[in-house]
């Protein structure tokens, strides 16, 4: 197959071609990198400066990722720091699959069409209508679409960097400090946007926080995601849709196929309890998709575990890895005992990123409620539609009420941002939002948009010299969303 050629590669070939030598190895030209020598104090010691950028994103999932490359395109040198080796946080390391559709039509902002795009061009049919619809995908194809992506829009991206904490000044993130292969450093920035889901670098500056559900405390359940491979997938589709005619599966047409505990399948499982070979918490949900690109593996939204496990709690979230392997395990064996297809499947990919759905959310300009979907609320400073349900993995919701078809409700620009620190935006699924509304506004696609519209409004605010949490987003004229009028 002839993939398309990125500058990146366009630009290496080329001046190998020159000099007759791979300029792999060598550093890259950076607009953000600092001075040599430049240090800053940070407890009791000289940290050195890696870079004086205008734009610091934290994080490299869907939102970090889409900030980082709109801030850069915008004109702004952009750093964007990933903990892990690949881009695309949990859509990628966390092996969550696939892409869900807002819902709505005209929804997808020009990023998530150029991402659809891009994976039509390396070969990957996304499916049809997506972005409204499911956005199907392939993981490695993902990461090294945003790799050329960042490499075009001239992003220094930083691997194997973890914000360890944040120097403030007033109102003001001054410095970011990351862990990194090489020691502590220091990133000076004009602007930090937080997309590390977890709010840390919003916690790291004092910004008071918000986790769990009001009524329970808790989190949303997590879930230990992984693939398996070498599943005959003709087979199990003749069973599930031919045989058992599942309506869950009843749509799917190959290669696209989805499986889930229902009616249908539900004995399937049971037996397995019965038998001892699962058990009772193993039954909480199941899940299972296709992966496009990788004949005879299936993305499993499974195991969850149980609700005790906090996804804020350190020495919880430790156990509950242990113990989601432990689950993981069982079910991969039992699968392969009983569901045809599975005979000689086998565990292909743990994920690297455990599943976390929430666990701290920020208190912004705006608090995105419950209330605001099911009044399907409008807003001028709107970043994204959406229509995707409110999809609680726990407790059950304070209103209870119909969303009409073709409803939607947006989210606006002031979730993004904090009173308490000028030069913040957050991104992605620990934005300013309630409990209910966050289990909503999570999914991949619109943590894009929201990614989207950070790193475009922050390469304005440095362009008119305003802060970012004082950005009138109806009046920024590349914004990627218009609001719509109810
Ligand atoms: C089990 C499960 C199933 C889901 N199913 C779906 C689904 O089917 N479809 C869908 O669209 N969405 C689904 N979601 C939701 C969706 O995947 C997430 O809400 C979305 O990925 C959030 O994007 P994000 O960019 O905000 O954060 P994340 O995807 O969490 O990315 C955050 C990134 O920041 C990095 N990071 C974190 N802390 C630091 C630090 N201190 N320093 C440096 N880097 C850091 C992480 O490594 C990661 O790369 C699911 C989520 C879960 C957990």
């Amino acid at each position: 197959m002839l993939l398309p050629i990125s500058r990146r590669d366009f630009f290496k070939l080329a001046g190998a071609a020159a000099v007759g030598t791979l300029i792999g190895d060598q550093i890259k030209p950076s607009k953000a990198r600092a001075a040599s020598g430049a240090t800053i104090r940070y407890a009791d010691r000289d940290v050195p400066i890696l870079f004086d950028a205008d734009v610091c994103v934290c994080g490299g999932g869907p939102a970090g990722t889409a900030a980082a490359i709109n801030a850069a395109r915008n004109g702004a040198a952009t750093v964007l720091i990933e903990k892990g080796i690949a881009l695309g946080g949990l859509a990628v390391l966390g092996c969550v699959y696939p892409m869900m559709g807002v819902r709505v039509s005209d929804s997808v902002t020009p990023y998530i069409k150029e991402i659809g795009d891009q994976l039509v061009a390396h070969g990957i049919n996304p499916g049809d209508n997506a972005g409204q619809s499911t956005m199907w995908f392939n993981p490695e194809v993902l990461s090294e679409i945003y790799d050329d992506l960042c490499a075009d829009a001239g992003v220094d991206v930083l691997y194997n960097a973890t914000l360890v904490d944040a120097i403030t000044d007033g109102n003001r993130i001054t410095t970011a400090l990351v862990q990194t292969i090489g020691g502590l450093f220091a990133i000076n920035a004009k602007i930090f946007i937080d997309a590390t889901g977890d709010a840390y670098l919003t916690r790291a500056a004092g910004v008071p926080t918000k986790r769990g559900s009001l009524k329970t405390g808790r989190n949303q359940h997590m879930s230990f995601r992984f693939e398996m491979g070498g599943i005959d997938v003709k087979k199990l589709y003749k069973f599930i849709v031919g045989k058992l005619h599942d309506e869950w599966s009843s749509w799917a047409k190959l290669p696209y196929l989805e499986i889930a505990k229902t009616k249908k399948t539900a004995p399937i499982f049971e037996g397995g309890l019965a038998r001892g070979e699962l058990e009772q918490e193993d039954l909480a949900y199941f899940q299972a998709f296709t992966i496009l690109g990788k004949r005879g593996t299936m993305s499993m939204n499974l195991p969850q575990l149980p609700s005790e496990y906090s996804a804020t709690d350190a020495i919880s979230y430790s156990q509950a890895v242990s113990h989601g392997r432990e689950m993981m395990r069982r079910m991969a064996n039992f699968l392969i005992k009983n569901m045809p297809g599975f005979e000689h499947a086998y565990i292909a990919r743990e994920a690297t990123l455990m599943g976390v759905r929430e666990s701290w959310r920020i208190r912004g300009k705006y608090l995105l409620t419950e209330e605001d979907y099911y009044e399907q609320s409008r807003f001028p400073d709107a970043v994204a539609r959406t229509a995707y349900p409110i999809d609680i993995h726990d407790v059950d919701l304070e209103l209870r009420r119909k969303f009409p078809k073709g409803g939607f409700y947006e989210v606006p620009y002031r979730a993004l941002v904090t009173n308490l620190i000028s030069n913040l935006a957050v991104a992605g699924r620990c934005i300013s939002a309630d409990f209910a509304a966050q289990a909503s506004v999570r999914i991949q696609l619109t943590c894009m948009s929201m990614g989207e519209a950070a790193g475009i409004a922050s390469a304005y605010a440095i362009k008119n010299n305003i802060a970012v949490n004082e950005v009138q987003w109806d009046q920024v004229p590349n914004r990627s969303y218009v609001s719509q009028p109810k």
